[in-house]
């Protein structure tokens, strides 16, 4: 589908906000689904999550990585392809939840928030250094608690979000961020259900390429764009 950016702004040092207005109807996504976005220099599309919808209007938040994000930071007008939702989404069953955001795998986690208004929701925010953080106000209204986690200790606690998880306090966690945050959760061995949003490579999204296959426990791989993003810590090895 054909959608108009509204506006493509950054929002800090490294993050940049894009809203779109779509051009037909499309399915309303699930915590966890993404979108393909076709920018005019590269040839596959670049997946992104919402952040936030409506049935007009989506948003992104998203970082420059290479060829794709740099060109799509500089587009501020004009017409972008956009595809999905794809791959498949997770809403939170159980009444307490964590959310385990490292830089920009803060995204998908604003949009599940609004998944478990009713209920507690913490967070835990890790990034770099505080000239990286998204501003409270973007997510503070559906959490009862949240934690910022600075490498350098320029704001909040200092160290990496994985030091700042109690297990014993939560019945369920979500969690999105770099691959090595990812492995480190992965190894802590929870004993509660731990569901990954895995951000790493991605070539069709359509299931033909095996660009985003991840191993499976039971041997083989699976294809994270049709089976995942989303996976429960024990279904696969990082
Ligand atoms: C499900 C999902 C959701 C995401 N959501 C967000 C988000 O909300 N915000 C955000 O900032 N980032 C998000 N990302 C990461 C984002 O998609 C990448 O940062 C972006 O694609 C980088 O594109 P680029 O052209 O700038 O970078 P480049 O590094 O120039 O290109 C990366 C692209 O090259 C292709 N590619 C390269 N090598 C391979 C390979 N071995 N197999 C297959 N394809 C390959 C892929 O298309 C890949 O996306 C998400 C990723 C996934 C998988």
């Amino acid at each position: 589908m054909l959608a108009e950016i509204v506006e493509n702004k950054p929002i800090n040092k490294v993050l940049y906000s894009l809203w779109v207005k779509v051009e037909e109807a499309y399915k309303l996504p699930l915590p966890g689904q993404f979108f393909l976005l076709y920018i005019d220099n590269v040839f596959l599309g670049r997946p992104l999550t919402p952040v936030d919808v409506s049935k007009t209007h989506i948003r992104f938040i998203y970082i420059v990585k290479g060829r794709g994000t740099l060109y799509l930071s500089g587009l501020t007008e004009g017409k972008i392809r956009i595809e999905g939702p794809f791959g498949k989404g997770i809403v939170p069953e159980k009444d307490k939840i964590l959310l385990i955001a490292g830089g920009v795998g803060i995204a998908p986690l604003i949009y599940l928030m609004r998944f478990h208004e009713s209920k507690h929701t913490d967070l835990l925010y890790g990034v770099k250094n505080v000239s990286e953080l998204l501003s409270e106000s973007e997510y503070m209204y559906y959490l009862n608690n949240s934690l910022i986690i600075t490498e350098d200790g320029s704001k909040g606690k200092k160290g990496l979000v994985t030091h700042y998880i109690k297990e014993e306090d939560y019945d369920e966690f979500f969690v999105c961020g770099p691959l090595g945050m990812l492995k480190t959760i992965q190894q802590m061995d929870f004993k509660k259900p731990v569901y990954l949003f895995l951000e790493d490579m991605m070539g069709c999204a359509q299931g033909l390429c095996n660009g985003c296959a991840v191993k499976s426990v039971n041997g083989g791989y699976i294809r994270t764009c049709i089976k995942g993003p989303v996976f429960e810590t024990r279904e696969i090895i990082l």
